[in-house]
């Protein structure tokens, strides 16, 4: 179930700043306010979607394009010529903490291997 009350809802709505890179119809990309890396942005749907799997399965077509073409937006204006990495966290065994959508976008270093358990 959405939760209005979540932190990307609140910028969504101006209610709390945010540091903008990108913004089209369908989605909005801003930087990490605790980044796990020198570049670490996130890339979220404007529409009220809980998860990875709730966007793909109930979003519009349009939504969709709209979201990854933010996406790949984004990956060009942060400049990233040795790569990057997208991580969808999603639902407790994928580490969500926030309960809307949203993809991370991590780079501007190595990044080493993908998964450092403690
Ligand atoms: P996840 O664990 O995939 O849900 O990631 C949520 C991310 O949102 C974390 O990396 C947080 O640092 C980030 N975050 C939380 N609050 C804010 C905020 N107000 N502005 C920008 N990023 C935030």
């Amino acid at each position: 179930m959405y939760n209005d009350d979540n932190i990307f809802a609140k910028i969504l709505s101006k209610k709390i700043p945010c540091k903008l890179i990108y913004e089209n119809d369908f989605a909005l990309a801003f930087y990490d306010i605790f980044p796990k890396s020198k570049i670490h942005a996130l890339v979220i749907p404007k529409g009220k979607y809980l998860t990875f799997l709730d966007f793909t399965s109930t979003a519009s077509l349009n939504e969709v394009q709209g979201f990854f073409a933010a996406l790949k937006e984004t990956t060009e204006l942060l400049n990233l010529p040795n790569g990057f990495r997208v991580i969808s966290n999603t639902g407790k065994d994928g580490g969500q903490e926030v309960p809307h959508f949203h993809m991370h976008i991590l780079g501007g270093e190595d990044l080493g291997p993908l998964i450092r358990k403690p």
